[in-house]
Formats: structure tokens, C-alpha cells, sequence
């Protein structure tokens, strides 16, 4: 069979459990689409291994790659939600889906996820918009890694997130990632959160996802492309809705997005149809 010439990122937020329908809760509707993608004929690969394998020609036909972004300890551990009851984590879905006697054995389970790094960043996220309900704390992080079916990557510092008093942005003009154009805040944004990432999971961090997918040229063609191979990154990625290919940046690879590029399972169902 020839190799593909093209894979599909998909990615969720766990954080986003606003009910206990698929539409409206990013855990369950991961868990939907494991079983979907594999009755599909789709195979599960880790991001690194679908990258190198594209790059060297023998990218298995129907591979698709899984992310999640922000960081939200439902991606590891279950949560009890105090309005839409105990939620199943990511890592046991995943956990489940393989185990599952019913699933194919040509998948290599696995979750790239990527994290805010600073700690003050996130437990200030925690009481402004999450009602102090602890869900983002980092002690998970080193198991995940350990786990094998996660890897911890670099979502920033502080995501230059529009509900912090103050991000690393010179002039404090939070809310958008493009406005991260300096040297200074490019060390600040990527340097500084894959040390706090390296000490805290045991590996150091070799995506970095943009926050909102948004990158300022000077971070996207210059300071990644100068100094991300010294800092241990092989890639960063956007959110731009297309498949991976050879053709792709690597400093800006696309991603499909739940919640915005599909959400019910037959959308997926199409989209991927066309990518096949
Ligand atoms: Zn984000």
C-alpha cells in the first residue's frame, strides 16, 4: 500500500465540560471519537512518530494524531463537576479504548497535551474563570508522561490570556498570542515554560501549541525557526483547520478543533471522509 502523503491533528479541551452531551462536553466526545476513528479504519500514532514517518515516506494510510490544549487536570485524572457530576479523565477514555477487546491492535494510544506552564498563571485562571475549583494543578504531570500514553508539551508561560491581571507582554495587551513579538517575550512565553515544564514532568517539552493559534510573524519566522532546535522543540503548532503534510510549516502545523471544526459525530464523520 503507498504511503499517505497527509494526517489530520485533531484536538479538544478537556476543561470544557459545560453538559453530558457530546456536543457539550469535550471527555465524552473524545471517548466517542476513539470508537469512531477506529470503526472508520483510522490508526492512532503518536505526533512525533507521524511526523517522522511523513517526513521519511512511510506514513501508514488513515493515521490521525490527538491533542489537547490548556492543560486541565481532566486530562490525566477524574473530576467530580460540581454541576455535571464525576467525569471520566482523557488518560482513563484513552485507558478504556485500548483495553477494550473490541479495539483494533493497530493503534498506538496516545494524547499529546499540551500545558500552561507558570503555576501563578494558572491558579489565577483557576479563581477568575473556573470558580476556585482546582483544575489546573501540575502534579500530574509526571505520571502522564510516565504513563506513556501522554506526553506533556508547552502551551506557553501564561497563554498572554485575556483574564490575567498581567502576562509577560510588554505593555500587559493580553488576549492575543500575535502580540508576543519581542525577543524578551518570546524567551519569556517559550524559553522560560519549557524549563518550568522540563523540572516539573521529567521531560522536556518538544511541541509548543500557540495559545488561541495565533503567532506574531517575528515568533513564527524567526525566534522558533533560530532558536527552537537549541530550546529541544521539533515543532510548534497553530490551529489552522488542514491536514499535515510535507509541504506543511513546522512552525506552524494545522490542527482540527472540536467545538469548532466538528461537533457531532457525522461531521467528523465527513471531514475525515475527505482527508481519507
Ligand atoms: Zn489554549
Amino acid at each position: 500500500m503507498a504511503a499517505a502523503q497527509a494526517f489530520p491533528i485533531l484536538t479538544w479541551h478537556s476543561i470544557r465540560v459545560l453538559g453530558n452531551d457530546y456536543a457539550d462536553n469535550d471527555p465524552l466526545a473524545f471517548a466517542n471519537d476513539l470508537k469512531l476513528l477506529d470503526r472508520l479504519g483510522w490508526t492512532i500514532a503518536p505526533l512525533d512518530q507521524a511526523l517522522v514517518d511523513l517526513a521519511r515516506g512511510r506514513l501508514a494510510p488513515k493515521t490521525v494524531v490527538l491533542t489537547v490544549d490548556d492543560g486541565a487536570v481532566l486530562d490525566f485524572e477524574d473530576f467530580d463537576h460540581p454541576s455535571c457530576g464525576p467525569q471520566k479523565s482523557l488518560h482513563r477514555h484513552l485507558c478504556e479504548f485500548r483495553d477494550d477487546p473490541t479495539t483494533s491492535a493497530r493503534h498506538q494510544p496516545h494524547l499529546t497535551s499540551f500545558v500552561i506552564a507558570s503555576p501563578e498563571a494558572r491558579s489565577e485562571l483557576d479563581r477568575t474563570d473556573y470558580m476556585s475549583l482546582n483544575v489546573w494543578p501540575d502534579h500530574w504531570w509526571r505520571a502522564a508522561n510516565d504513563s506513556g500514553l501522554l506526553s506533556i508539551e508547552s502551551h506557553s508561560w501564561d497563554h498572554n490570556h485575556g483574564s490575567l491581571q498581567r502576562t509577560v507582554q510588554r505593555d500587559n495587551r493580553r488576549g492575543d498570542f500575535r502580540w508576543i513579538e519581542t525577543e524578551a517575550e518570546c524567551r519569556a512565553e517559550v524559553d522560560q515554560a519549557s524549563d518550568y515544564i522540563e523540572r516539573r514532568s521529567g521531560r522536556r517539552p518538544a511541541f509548543f501549541a500557540y495559545p488561541y493559534g495565533q503567532a506574531s510573524d517575528f515568533l513564527r519566522l524567526d525566534y522558533l525557526p533560530r532558536r527552537g532546535p537549541e530550546l529541544g522543540l521539533h515543532a510548534a503548532l497553530g490551529c489552522d483547520p488542514e491536514p499535515v503534510t510535507v509541504a506543511s510549516d513546522p512552525w506552524f502545523l494545522p490542527r482540527y478543533m472540536f467545538a469548532r471544526d466538528w461537533n457531532d459525530p457525522a461531521q467528523l464523520e465527513r471531514m475525515l471522509a475527505e482527508l481519507a
